[in-house]
Parts: C-alpha cells; sequence; structure tokens
C-alpha cells in the first residue's frame, strides 16, 4: 500500500504543475486531500467503475450531435462539447450530487476562455440520466472567487503532507476509497 507522506515523488511533481485544470477545480470542491492526490501523481480514476461510467455517458450522450462542437484545449483546460455558433460550452455529468463542483469547474472553463478572448460565453451543466440542464453563468464575484480559488489550490498542492481525509461517509463512489479507507474498521 502506498503511503501519503511522498514527499520524493511531491517534490518531483511539483514543479510539472503550473496549470490548474477544470479537474483541479472540481477536486478543490470536493475533497483537498482527493486533489492533492491526484495532482502529485497518484490517480486511481483507472481503478473506478463510477468514472468508467462518467466516460461512457460521455461519450455515447453526444454521439449524434458530434459535427456541431468543437473541442479546445488551453492554459491546462479541455472542453470536449464547445458551440462555436451559440458561444456555449457543454459539461456532461452522471449525477448531480456534487453540483457545485461541477459549477465551479464549468465557471473555470468559461474564465480561461474569457481571459484567451472568447467572451461571453454560457455553460451548460447536462445530466442526460436525470434530464435536466443546467445553465451556468460567469459572474464577476465568480471571477474574483476563481483567483482566489487558484492560489488556494496551488497552496494545496504544493504542500508537501497531503491533507487528511474525509469521514468515509464523505468518500462514496471515490476513486481513491481504498487508498484512503483499507484496514479501517
Ligand atoms: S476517499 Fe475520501 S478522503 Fe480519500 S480522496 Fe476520496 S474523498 Fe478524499
Amino acid at each position: 500500500m502506498k503511503k501519503c507522506n511522498l514527499t520524493e515523488n511531491n517534490t518531483r511533481y511539483k514543479h510539472l504543475i503550473m496549470q490548474i485544470t477544470g479537474t483541479h477545480f472540481n477536486y478543490y470542491l470536493i475533497c483537498h486531500r482527493k486533489l492533492w492526490l491526484f495532482a502529485n501523481g497518484i490517480q486511481m480514476e483507472h481503478t473506478s467503475d463510477a468514472v468508467y461510467e462518467g466516460k461512457l455517458i460521455h461519450e455515447t450522450s453526444y454521439d449524434r450531435r458530434s459535427d456541431k462542437y468543437r473541442e479546445i484545449e488551453m492554459n491546462g483546460i479541455k472542453i470536449d462539447y464547445f458551440e462555436p455558433r451559440n458561444r456555449i460550452v457543454h459539461e456532461i455529468k452522471k449525477s448531480d450530487k456534487r453540483s457545485e463542483a461541477h459549477q465551479w469547474q464549468l465557471k473555470y472553463y468559461l474564465y480561461v476562455l474569457e481571459q484567451n478572448g472568447v467572451k461571453e460565453c454560457t455553460g451548460l451543466l447536462e445530466y442526460p440520466r436525470l434530464h435536466k440542464t443546467e445553465e451556468v453563468l460567469l459572474t464577476t464575484p465568480d471571477r474574483d472567487a476563481i483567483r482566489e480559488m487558484v492560489v488556494a489550490i496551488k497552496t494545496i498542492i504544493n504542500n508537501d503532507v497531503c491533507p487528511p481525509k474525509l469521514p468515509r461517509s464523505k468518500c462514496k463512489n471515490c476513486s481513491y476509497f481504498d487508498f484512503c479507507h483499507s484496514g479501517e474498521e
């Protein structure tokens, strides 16, 4: 079992982490430990059924509409479904249980687009299984909050010690569950 105090690895990865991604934002809102583990090279997504299921939903939901969309990569973010004509960023999620994290991930995409001259975009959070769509906009207070969050995210990532784990009850479906909680009563 890997231990969490991976000072050597952490130091090795630190200098590589220059750009913050939507995933960093998402994890920051979910669990600081998850953010730290992910950013410091301990990634478990490939072992998670929930992540695999989410990817399937993501890939199949837009199959017939793909011509309408563009994939965009800039400043560390990757947007799979951008609708240039209406300036809409679509983000597909499996469940709305982490909706605040989803909203900020999408707001961060809008922020990065704006910083790169693609202004006045709208975000659409889509939950195909729930037949639910939610509009996400970037406001002035959001821009300030994002700048503060970027600082907080970098501080967590660059800390030599990973943050404490959350109680098991808050960790359902997390791909790091076994890493964090195996061996507990
Ligand atoms: S299992 Fe819990 S404590 Fe561990 S990374 Fe996931 S959410 Fe955080």
